[in-house]
Formats: C-alpha cells, sequence, structure tokens
C-alpha cells in the first residue's frame, strides 16, 4: 500500500464502512472511530493528498466549510459548549492517516479531553443514532 492509498481511501470507495454525517462530491465527513469525545468528526478530501499542506487550497478550503456547519450539528444536537478543528500534518506533528483529514471534536467545559483523552469506543448503535442526528441537523 503506498502513502496515497490509505484506509481513508477505502472509507471514500465505500469498501470500509463508516459512520458518515455528510457527503459532497468534494468531502466526506464520518465519525472517528476511536473518539476523542463522542462526535468527534473527521472531515476529509474525496481527492487523494497527503496532508493539508499538499492538499489544493480550495479544497481545504471546502473542508473547512464543512467542519464549520459539523460544529454547528455537534453544539446543537450535543450540547457542546465549544469546538476544536485541528489537523496534524506530518508524522512529526501526530499524523498516523497520510490522507488529509481534519478533526472536529466538540468540547464541553472542564472536560480535560487533551490532558486526559477519552479515546473510547462506542456502544452497539450510539455511533449510527448519533451519525443519524448530526446528519438530520446538517440538513436543517
Ligand atoms: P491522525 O493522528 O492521523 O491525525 O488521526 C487519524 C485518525 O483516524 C485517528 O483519530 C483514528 O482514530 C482515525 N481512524 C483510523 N482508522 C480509522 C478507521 O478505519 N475508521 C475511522 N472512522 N477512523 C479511523
Amino acid at each position: 500500500m503506498t502513502r496515497m492509498s490509505t484506509i481513508f481511501s477505502k472509507i471514500i470507495s465505500k469498501d470500509v464502512p463508516a459512520d458518515i454525517v455528510y457527503e459532497d462530491d468534494i468531502v466526506l465527513a464520518f465519525l472517528d472511530i476511536h473518539p476523542i469525545q463522542p462526535g468527534h468528526t473527521l472531515v476529509i478530501p474525496k481527492a487523494p493528498s497527503e496532508n493539508g499542506i499538499a492538499c489544493d487550497p480550495d479544497t481545504l478550503g471546502h473542508i473547512m466549510k464543512i467542519a464549520q456547519q459539523i460544529a454547528k450539528a455537534q453544539t446543537s444536537v450535543l450540547g457542546c459548549d465549544g469546538v476544536n478543528f485541528f489537523m496534524n500534518n506530518g508524522a512529526a506533528a501526530g499524523q498516523e492517516v497520510f490522507h488529509t483529514h481534519l478533526h472536529v471534536i466538540p468540547r464541553f467545559t472542564d472536560d480535560n479531553t487533551f490532558e486526559k483523552p477519552l479515546r473510547g469506543e462506542y456502544e452497539s448503535g450510539e455511533a449510527t443514532s448519533l451519525t443519524a442526528s448530526l446528519a438530520a441537523s446538517l440538513e436543517s
């Protein structure tokens, strides 16, 4: 497997399942399999690029536009107090999957997420239900 063919390529082609919150011609947004907080979403471009430094700037702009909408949906559905947008660009910056992706993470006052990351697993049906709520909020 080359660096440009990652697990995210398989999620885009639907060869690997994911809890998809939003999709258009340019991006796909789905729940992170190991959420830092429930609702933790990844926004990725469909066109492969290794990271945000290599990504086409217009595509990067669209990723951010959709991330803003997802943050609003997370706030509405989860009642979170804040949202982190972050992107790891390069192994030295903590990047593990070499396909551009923006993390959109709901935050709660005093959740201490980055001091003590949750990195949990969803219980049966939880991710499906959360995905449906976020997707519905995005459509409204
Ligand atoms: P990075 O460290 O590269 O910024 O983040 C990669 C993220 O991808 C991690 O938060 C990890 O949990 C997530 N991830 C890795 N493999 C999969 C997968 O197969 N499905 C989903 N939904 N998320 C994944």
